[in-house]
């Protein structure tokens, strides 16, 4: 008989890093331009793709000098392993024609490309919880600092243009000098169970319209502006499927760039007879699922005919093996 409640097993795939960050590093211009030129560089695309290699196991970097001889302004530092620096740059490369599946399984919607010389390029999702840690840290960091660069390229307060500095942790505004710094969107997302016991014995899965047929998950949402976590729990899953939730438990929580965000992970109870309303539009259907039935689906890769569960680079995934496991 359990008597601990479950818990995630490990740190979830995107929340893996073993590079250095170091704030003070990122403002001294001379030691930047030194470390440049004995590093290493990510090249991630406008699709937010990166080259792998070994089975997707590690990134295939660049050796700065192969990218630029100086510094280049836009090279964001992502940290230091030992004396190795590592930099992310967006670049494009001529691929090949086609999409390719990729390797591991990444619940059958991220698709990559091969690049004319032969390489493997793929995007976080598909490729997460295959890298080992020091490439999943450097490619999480790499997607989030990439796609916000990508997308703040003006002053919220004046408008005018923005530059990169401190090695891309922040943008200087042109016109009216105001500093930004890299936005994260807080996100909660909520593993459900019936309170049967301590880890209940059924849990609450839920699909959105968009996705493919027979895929369910834990409901998540964004937290509101002026909103505790706790309370944004309460809310999304009164909202999403019209029921109350008690005994809030935070379980863990990991980046999600995609684009800007982190997921943070509770558990929650909720009384199986109360009706299931879904929310229009928003969840095109919710049920409770046996422990039994996710663990099968756990056993078969986690996809079964009729229940498809998250890719296993995301903390859903991690979150519904543990509490099958318990
Ligand atoms: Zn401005």
């Amino acid at each position: 008989m359990t008597t601990h409640p479950f818990q995630l097993h490990g740190l979830p795939a995107l929340s893996r890093s073993t590079v250095q960050r170091d704030e003070l590093l990122r403002k001294d211009d001379r030691r930047l331009d030194e470390l440049w030129r004995t590093g290493q560089v990510v090249l991630v695309d406008r699709q937010g793709r990166t080259p792998v290699r070994d089975g997707a196991t590690g990134l295939a970097t660049r050796p700065t000098a192969t990218v630029a001889d100086e510094r280049p302004a836009d090279a964001v530092l992502l940290g230091l392993d030992g004396d190795t620096s590592y930099w992310a740059v967006t670049a494009e490369e001529p691929m090949r024609e086609g999409l390719i599946a990729p390797p591991g399984n990444s619940w059958g919607m991220a698709t990559g490309g091969v690049s004319q010389a032969g390489e493997e390029w793929h995007d976080l999702r598909a490729v997460g919880d295959l890298l080992d840690d020091t490439a999943a840290g450097l490619f999480t960091t790499a997607s989030g600092l990439t796609n916000w660069h990508g997308r703040a390229r003006h002053c919220a307060k004046c408008g005018a243009a923005v530059l990169p500095v401190a090695a891309g942790w922040a943008t200087h505004c042109t016109g009216c000098g105001r500093e930004e710094y890299p936005r994260t969107d807080p996100a909660v997302i909520c593993l459900v169970h019936d309170g049967a016991g301590v880890d209940g014995e059924n849990v609450l899965l839920a699909r959105q319209p968009i996705w493919p047929p027979h895929r369910y998950s834990v409901l998540a949402g964004f937290v509101e502006t002026g909103e505790s976590l706790e309370a944004c729990v309460e809310r999304e899953i009164a909202e999403e499927v019209g029921v109350p939730v008690s005994g809030i438990r935070y379980l863990g929580s990991q980046p999600w760039p995609f684009p800007r965000s982190i997921m943070i992970a509770f558990a929650a109870v909720a009384d199986p007879d109360h009706p299931l309303v879904p929310a229009d539009g928003e969840i095109e259907q919710a049920r409770w699922y046996s422990r039994a039935r996710v663990r099968e689906a756990v056993a078969a890769g986690g996809q079964l005919p009729d229940l498809i569960l998250p890719g296993p680079t995301s903390i859903a995934h991690q979150m519904l093996t543990a509490w099958a496991a318990a």
